[in-house]
This record gives C-alpha cells, sequence and structure tokens, in this order.
C-alpha cells in the first residue's frame, strides 16, 4: 500500500520548515520527512544573532523548535524518519521511509549539507563553544580575541580574512604549505597583517574544559607537537551536500549541490530544491528560509497548473 501526498519534504533546517509553513498554509497538507536527526546545522550552534526578528538573539535549536511548531500549527505532518530511496523518474514521485512507500505529485528537497570536521578530540564537545564552522554566524562572539581557522582552500582563506574584523590575530593553520584556494584568495590572506600562517600543521586536538583555549598540532614534516593558544576554532575544510541518496536523476555540479534554475526548480519538472543542499554560497537560515519560501510558491504554482495530470 502506498500514501499519496501532494507535497512531501525532505529535510528538516529552516528551508524546510519554511517549505512546509507555506504548503501547510496554502492547504496541502505537506508531509515532512525530518530524519533522525531534525533542525540542520543550527542545531549544533548556541547563539543565533543575525535572524531577524530576534533582537536579543535567539539559541540555534530553541529558532528551530519555533519552526516546527510553526510548521504543526498549520497542519504539517512530521514523520521523524529518514529518507533511504526515492524514484523521481516518473510522477507521482516515489519516496522510501523505514520500508514504506510514499507517493507525491511534488517533492521539496531540503536536505542541506554537513560541514565537514576534523574528527579530533574536543571538536564536537566544544562545538558551539569556541568550536564553529560557520564564521559570518560566529565571529562576533570573539572580538580581539585570537582565532584559528582550520583549512586551505578559498573557505579558509574567506573565514581567515573575514575573521580579522574580530580577532586580535588569526592563525590559518593548514596541514600542507601548498593551497586549494585560488591565488586571488590566497594573495588577501597573505597580505592582511592580522593573519599568521602555520603550515605543515594537523590538528590532533581541539583543548579546553568549557571552552576552546588551545589547539594541539603536529609537524607534519618533523613530527613534533605543540600547542597554539587560541579561543576559537573555525573549521573550513568544505561542505558535503546531502544529496547522495536522490538516486542520480536530479542534476547535481560537480561538487555533488543540487542545480536549480528559476527560484527552486530542479530538472525534473515538480520536484523543487532549497537550502544548503543547493547553494554553497550564502548559507545562512536567512536565505535557505527564504529559498524553501520559493520552493513552496513553486510547487504550489506547479500542482495548480498541472491539476489532474
Ligand atoms: P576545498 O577547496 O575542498 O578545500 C578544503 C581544504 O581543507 C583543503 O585545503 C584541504 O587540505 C583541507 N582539508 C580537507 N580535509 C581536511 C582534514 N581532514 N584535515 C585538515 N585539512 C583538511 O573546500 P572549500 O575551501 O570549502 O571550497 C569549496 C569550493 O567552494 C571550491 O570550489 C572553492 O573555490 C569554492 N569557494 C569559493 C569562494 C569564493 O570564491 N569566494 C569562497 C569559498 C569557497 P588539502 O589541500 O591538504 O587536501
Amino acid at each position: 500500500m502506498s500514501d499519496d501526498r501532494n507535497v512531501i519534504i525532505i529535510g528538516s533546517g529552516p528551508a524546510g520548515y519554511t517549505a512546509a509553513i507555506y504548503t501547510a498554509r496554502a492547504n496541502l497538507k505537506p508531509l515532512m520527512f525530518e530524519g533522525y536527526q531534525p533542525g540542520g546545522q543550527l542545531m549544533l550552534t548556541t547563539e543565533v544573532e543575525n535572524f531577524p526578528g530576534f533582537r536579543h538573539g535567539i539559541q540555534g535549536p530553541d529558532l528551530m523548535a519555533e519552526m516546527r511548531a510553526q510548521c504543526e500549527r498549520f497542519g504539517t505532518e512530521i514523520f521523524s524518519q529518514d529518507v533511504e530511496r526515492v524514484d523521481f523518474s516518473s510522477r507521482p514521485f516515489r519516496i522510501w521511509a523505514e520500508g514504506k512507500e510514499f507517493r507525491a505529485a511534488t517533492v521539496i528537497v531540503a536536505t542541506g549539507a554537513k560541514a565537514r570536521l576534523l574528527g579530533v578530540p574536543g571538536e564536537s564537545r566544544l562545538m558551539g563553544h569556541g568550536m564553529s564552522t560557520c564564521a559570518t554566524c560566529d565571529g562576533a562572539f570573539f572580538r580581539n580575541k585570537v582565532i584559528a581557522v582550520a583549512g586551505g582552500g578559498d573557505s579558509a582563506m574567506e573565514e581567515a580574512n573575514f575573521l580579522t574584523r574580530f580577532g586580535s590575530k588569526v592563525l590559518l593553520i593548514h596541514r600542507r604549505e601548498s593551497f586549494r584556494a585560488s591565488k586571488i584568495m590566497l594573495d588577501r590572506a597573505r597580505a592582511n597583517p592580522k593573519v599568521e600562517f602555520v603550515l605543515n600543521a594537523a590538528i590532533e586536538e581541539v583543548l579546553g574544559d568549557d571552552k576552546v583555549t588551545g589547539v594541539r598540532v603536529k609537524d607534519t614534516i618533523t613530527g613534533a607537537t605543540r600547542i597554539l593558544a587560541t579561543d576559537a576554532l573555525f573549521v573550513a575544510i568544505g561542505h558535503t551536500p546531502t544529496t547522495a541518496f536522490l538516486g542520480g536523476v536530479l542534476t547535481l555540479d560537480e561538487n555533488g549541490y543540487l542545480v536549480t534554475h528559476h527560484g527552486a526548480k530542479t530538472n525534473i519538472p515538480g520536484v523543487f530544491a532549497c537550502g544548503d543542499c543547493q547553494d554553497h554560497v550564502y548559507r545562512q537560515a536567512i536565505t535557505a528560509a527564504a529559498s524553501g519560501c520559493m520552493a513552496a510558491i513553486d510547487a504550489e504554482r506547479w500542482l495548480e497548473a498541472n491539476a489532474g495530470h
């Protein structure tokens, strides 16, 4: 037995929740698969100061709880399951979760992206307490402090330059002495007097009891270890969009991000995408929420235009 829906939303960050609020208020009775770990990347942050409407800031998990409650208020049905498999090759679209098949006239993919992590001791424990993966979100908490950035790509250069607005000094820690970063981004970081390069240095541990106090790094050439004092560590070693389960019919770019056009449309009519699974540029809660709104309106219009087909 399958289960037929107007709209199925896969994913539950700001993009998915916003898509749910809009489609629920449009009376489309959306079904959302929020996943076993709902709420997206904001569940890993502490205070959010840049989401409009909260002048005193709001904790990331509290913001997501509010958004979830707002979805439910308008009748979104939420399943706390991961989608295992999809078939978008014909309509109605088919989705499987916990072995059960669901069918949908439209699908909104809002599965987000995960910041890659170093995988060293202390990193997860101190996340939100000096550990961060987003300089735009958390840089302002470290005014006149020492800030470290891990990575050697464009993201790391961009984050390092940006963080010099706040920090007294920014340590750019990279495991090699050559860079993936483009020359222009690297030159900009090199020219910035507040950025200090720590090269051939692999971070082995993030130190601190209840907040970051330093990192232990190993020299990749001599093998010697040393401790660098810092108040924060921003990991900027790339993101991985959650798109692998989509099965190959949706167009992805070379980094695995969904390609959208004219709002939230994918290459499959009736399948829409929003949030960080299709955005590697802005990656903000507010831009994700905005794109969730676009996906919902696109889905609603698509259903109107294709009713009965
Ligand atoms: P990236 O280019 O893949 O660079 C990742 C960096 O992290 C590399 O230096 C890599 O080191 C390092 N790294 C990866 N895993 C690591 C680990 N486990 N431990 C320590 N270091 C690790 O990723 P990105 O910088 O996020 O850039 C992604 C894409 O977005 C690129 O195409 C980039 O050009 C683009 N981007 C553009 C801009 C811009 O133009 N404004 C800004 C940001 C990003 P190795 O080199 O040793 O592997």
